[in-house]
């Protein structure tokens, strides 16, 4: 072998740089399935199978396209259990003269695989990953010279820069942002008929990667059954054109809203196969952009679709790629509280986070709002350690990838790196939510309440929230207002509200039984 080319398994991309002057007659793909990926975390099972489902289409791909692979599979017997255990068995064995791979998208993995290239004596070439609008070097560039950081900025640039939703160099309809149109809720008969998802009926080949997933991680969190993701890239493209022709038109408006038992409402359900480079974002796009062009869908959904994927999944990228390793371990709050256990299992009696939760194990799923505003919300005010919370989302989603999943979590929802992705900490109390769907008609806590036996914990820990961080952020120019209502506080409603929180930490309200 003189060239082995590593495919990890969210790199499964025909046309990826890594495959750039693949010569069949000498080079080999490399892929390996290990267990340490599904327990660093404690990997749910509907990702787990979303990974090896693709990666075993991908295998297949890769033959059909006549590229010679060694595939390692999760069940060989002698399978030595982490990327650099078996990246070090099989360079002995295939005994390669180098060693290409795309940038990957996790930085322990990069680690791992630098330090057994190292090992071997053997050079190693990691290419620029072309799927990405913009380099790591070029967001370097972007952020150096910049007092603060804010994805608007960034996102304007990369529409100028790649004619995305121009009109010359106006913006299309004379306006960059119609975020503004994009918060409304649904009225009181909700969002109507919403279409199905786009599903696909497990093939043999996933249903024996499901299979094999139920037996192997028999006590991870989640559940198979509803498993019907696109696992192959003619499967992403036809969940994308569904998502264009049925989804798309009413994206925008409602892009914050959620409705009880509605997990998939107009969102797209794209992130796992962009992430796994099923989907090409710029193929994601321009699909977006001529839905708009010819009628077929708003501006404001469409600007509101395309900042999502041209702004914030590549400013999240350069966040990660730029402030790793120190980025992981940053706790800007202090925070150390343990996430509740019921995250694990959405045995919890408030409605909002019930279905969050429950939703999230079933399908490896939740839309953005449910992430931030609903879980992650409630991570951010109890205090839980940020580490953990971060722990929770890589293992929860189908889509989640660190380089994606961490700057969303410790940086947009927990405010660990002390206001780099986000401007400020995003808190609310449960009133939040009662604007933003019915679960509170539903629920046996009032969010008008902030003390007592039905007060909501959201409304309990935003108060609790505000006191504990009272001075920091009272030097917050956008959270002053917020921090100045403290002042109407009596020392015993203080109190009361102290006390409370104290009860929700204790795990005494909140936690149903197991
Ligand atoms: P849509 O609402 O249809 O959005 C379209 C696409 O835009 C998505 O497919 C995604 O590729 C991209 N996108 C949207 N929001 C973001 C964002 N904030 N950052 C980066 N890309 C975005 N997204 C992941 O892909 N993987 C994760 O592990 C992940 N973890 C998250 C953790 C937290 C705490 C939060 C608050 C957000 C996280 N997100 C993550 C971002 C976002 O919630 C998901 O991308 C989105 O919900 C996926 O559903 P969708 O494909 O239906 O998205
Ligand atoms: Fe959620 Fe509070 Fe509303 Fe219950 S009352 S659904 S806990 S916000």
């Amino acid at each position: 072998v003189r060239t082995l080319v590593i495919v990890l398994g969210d790199q499964l991309d025909l046309s990826a740089s890594a495959f750039d002057g693949f010569d069949a007659a000498t080079d080999l793909a490399w892929m390996a399935e290990v267990v340490e990926e599904s327990t660093h975390v404690w990997s749910s099972k509907p990702r787990t199978a979303m990974f090896l489902a693709a990666m075993r289409h991908f295998a297949q791909a890769l033959e059909e396209a006549g590229r010679p692979l060694h595939h390692v599979r999760l069940d060989d017997a002698d399978n030595a259990g982490s990327l650099a255990a078996q990246l070090r068995v099989d360079l002995a064995r295939l005994r390669p003269t180098r060693l290409v791979m795309t940038a990957p998208g996790d930085w322990r993995v990069l680690q791992a695989i630098q330090a057994e290239a190292a090992h071997a004596g053997l050079p190693l070439e990691i290419r620029d990953d072309r799927h990405f609008y913009v380099t790591v070097r070029e967001f370097r560039a972007h952020a150096q010279g910049r007092r603060s950081l804010r994805m608007e900025h960034f996102y304007r640039e990369q529409r100028r820069r790649h004619a995305v939703l121009m009109d010359g160099d106006e913006p299309a309809g004379g306006q960059w942002n119609f975020d503004a149109d994009n918060r409304e809720a649904f009225g009181p008969s909700g969002p109507g008929a919403v279409p199905p998802r786009a599903t696909f009926e497990p093939d043999a080949l996933t249903r024996e990667v499901l299979a094999l997933v139920e037996r192997r991680f028999a006590d991870h969190p989640g559940q198979l059954d509803s498993f019907a993701w696109p696992v192959t890239r003619d499967q992403a493209l036809q969940a994308l054109q569904a998502f264009i022709d049925e989804r798309l038109a009413h994206f925008g408006r409602h892009q914050d809203a959620m409705w009880p038992g509605e997990p998939w409402l107009h969102h797209s359900h794209l992130s796992a196969a962009l992430n796994l480079k099923l989907l090409n974002p710029r193929e994601v796009v321009a699909a977006a952009e001529t839905a708009w062009r010819e009628g077929r869908a708003p501006l404001e959904s469409v600007e509101g679709f395309i900042r999502q994927i041209l702004g914030w999944r590549e400013y999240v990228r350069g966040i990660y790629w730029t402030r790793m390793p120190a980025y992981a371990e940053s706790n800007a709050l202090a925070a150390h509280e343990d996430l509740p256990a019921w995250f694990w299992t959405g045995r919890t009696d408030m409605a909002c986070l019930h279905d969050a939760l429950a939703q999230t194990l079933s399908h490896g799923y939740a839309h953005h709002i449910q992430r931030l505003m609903v879980t992650g919300l409630y991570a951010l005010m109890l205090g839980v350690q940020p580490q953990q919370v971060h722990a929770w989302y890589l293992a929860v989603y189908v889509d989640a990838v660190e380089w994606v999943e961490l700057p969303n979590t410790l940086g947009m929802s927990q405010y660990a790196d002390g206001g780099l992705m986000g401007s400020k900490p995003y808190i609310a109390t449960g009133r939040y939510i009662e604007r933003m769907s019915p679960h509170c008609q539903g629920c046996r806590y009032d969010p008008g309440e902030r003390a007592g036996d039905r007060a909501c914990p959201y409304t309990t820990l935003y108060w609790d929230f505000l006191m504990r961080h009272e001075a920091l952020l009272a030097r917050h120019p956008r959270m002053a207002l917020q921090v100045k209502n403290l002042a109407r506080l009596s020392p015993d409603q203080r109190q009361a509200v102290t006390d409370r929180a104290a009860q929700i930490r204790r795990g005494e309200v909140g936690a149903l039984p197991a």
